[in-house]
């Protein structure tokens, strides 16, 4: 008999005189009991998944890998990734930003750091990893794009980064749903409306003959829905590649991740999908999702689908979420939330069972996203790091910080980011800046 025998899922004891006590405390107890969880105790939790996809376009690809170490040979240094991609015009680049992206977010983690300091710098390394994947592709030439959500588990911390509108929802323990990403969906986000103008995009429906316009809002040239993407070369800059990252501290009693492309939101609300698996193992999680995304609207688009749990290792989340949950109506939805220029770190102190908020960041302007903390006494004189290739640039081959010229600098102290004239380039186009515009004159 273990611990979670003695009470049926109402919460109530069956062994104990004692009046009746919330779960979410009695499970407190008895993890605090056990020296399970927190963030200290990343080896006490386990994390499993199930993926479930019915292919319409065959445009979705997963990314699942579960044995990543940060520190080579160190196996206390593991986390685990879970991406979706869903491309439009092709697959090429769903299967590009699958193969590299990884890559590239781990090439912007400075090598040294613990695991604190990595869990730190992971949202500006996602940042600048999509950015890079986006430049890489981009120079192939071709047209194919595609949304991505990428999710990296390292403990209890999880740090999901998106463009696009596969979704990421998280289920707490305690039966609160949050929204980890947000859908940059140019119908339904008014800020990206606005960014995407203000750089020089237009935004509109079709127009058929006779000047009737139909469907969702769409932005011009390139009539791509979304606003963020990887890829998409023969669309305008202003569909941009930084995807907004949200970081969370999961409490004691783990959660539930369900990733899912749009197949699935176009067709099931958040709560309808964690309430369509409540209560099964991830494999079949997964697959009863998109069983339901299939009842209620069918097979209109690819429908992908990973739940993931983050659960005590000698638990099972299973006996310990209810399956029905009077508090399943408080949808947490961030989306529309502004995001936070002056203070990047949030703390909200949380009791046991709340998800802990820690960063949460969904601007597109880079000299923001990239900018390092850290200033410097020294004189400029060696190699500077582009903060998104990664490539070392002396002064002279053009480095510039947040846009102005390296050299003005070279006696303040620096804080900012450093990108080279290529990445430098990349950044003002997204920004709708020409910086030939001083050229076209009369
Ligand atoms: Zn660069």
């Amino acid at each position: 008999m273990n611990g979670t025998d003695t009470r049926d899922l109402g919460g109530r004891s069956t062994s104990s005189p004692e009046p009746l006590v919330p779960l979410a405390t009695l499970i407190g107890r008895e993890l605090r009991g056990n020296g399970g969880g927190g963030s200290d105790g990343c080896d006490k939790l386990a994390v499993k998944y199930g993926k479930s996809a019915l292919a319409k376009r065959g445009e979705d690809h997963f990314l699942i890998k579960i044995d990543c170490v940060r520190v080579a040979d160190d196996p206390s240094s593991s986390f685990s990734v879970f991406g979706i991609f869903d491309g439009h015009n092709g697959v090429s680049a769903a299967l590009f930003a699958k193969e590299y992206l990884l890559d590239h977010v781990m090439s912007a983690v400075p090598s040294g750091i613990g695991r604190d300091e990595w869990l730190q710098v992971l949202p500006k390394a996602l940042v600048a990893g999509f950015v890079k994947t986006d430049i890489e592709f981009q120079r192939k030439g071709e047209v194919s794009g595609t949304t991505v959500t990428l999710v990296v588990i390292d403990g209890w911390t999880i740090t999901a980064a998106s463009v696009g509108d596969s979704r990421c929802i998280l289920d707490s323990h305690e039966g609160v749903i949050s929204i980890m990403t947000v859908d940059h969906r140019l119908e339904e986000n008014v800020e990206e409306r606005e960014r995407v103008t203000a750089s020089g995009g237009e935004v509109g429906r079709l127009n058929l003959c006779g000047g009737q316009a139909v469907g969702p809002l769409r932005c011009w040239p390139g009539g791509l829905c979304l606003s963020r993407s990887i890829g998409d070369t023969d669309v305008g800059e202003f569909i941009v590649p930084v995807p907004h990252v949200k970081q969370v501290k999961l409490p004691n009693a783990g959660g539930r991740l369900i990733i899912a492309s749009d197949g699935i939101w176009d067709s099931l609300s958040s709560e309808e999908a964690a309430m369509s698996c409540r209560g099964l193992p991830a494999e079949l999680a997964a697959k009863m999702v998109v069983k339901e995304c299939l009842r209620k609207s069918g097979l209109k688009d690819d429908t992908t689908c990973l739940v993931v749990d983050v659960i005590p290792s000698e638990h099972s989340l299973l006996t310990m979420m209810p399956k029905n949950n009077q508090n399943t109506n408080k949808l947490r939805s961030i989306f529309g939330k502004r995001s936070l220029s002056s203070n990047k770190l949030i703390n909200r102190q949380s009791s046991f069972g709340a998800v802990e908020e820690i960063f949460e960041e969904g601007s597109a302007m880079l000299a923001e996203r990239l900018a390092t903390t850290e200033s410097s006494s020294k004189p400029n004189t060696g190699p500077i790091r582009c903060a998104i290739c990664q490539i070392d640039q002396t002064p002279d081959e053009g480095v510039t910080i947040n846009g102005d010229s390296f050299l003005s600098h070279s006696s303040k102290k620096v804080e900012g980011a450093f990108f080279c004239a290529d990445c430098q380039k990349k950044k003002d186009a997204m920004e709708g800046k020409r910086p030939n515009r001083q050229m076209i004159t009369s």
